[in-house]
């Protein structure tokens, strides 16, 4: 029988991203749903790739 794993089904729907937000510097979390990200402190939404290309231009260090 062919298996189709759905990445949602068991999933919380909000993943815990790598980045920081990009107002306020808070965590951000992904709502790998819609492919958003949202921060936990101000509540700011960003598309998961505006926040990746952010992350690409502005390298840590
Ligand atoms: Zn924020």
């Amino acid at each position: 029988m062919a298996e189709f794993d759905n990445p949602y089904v068991d999933e919380d729907p909000f993943v815990r991203a790598h980045f920081d937000c990009l107002d306020c510097g808070g965590k951000l979390w992904e709502y790998a749903i819609q492919g958003q990200m949202v921060c936990e402190d101000c509540r700011g939404v960003f598309r998961s790739e505006d926040v990746f290309n952010a992350s690409v231009e502005q390298p840590a260090d």
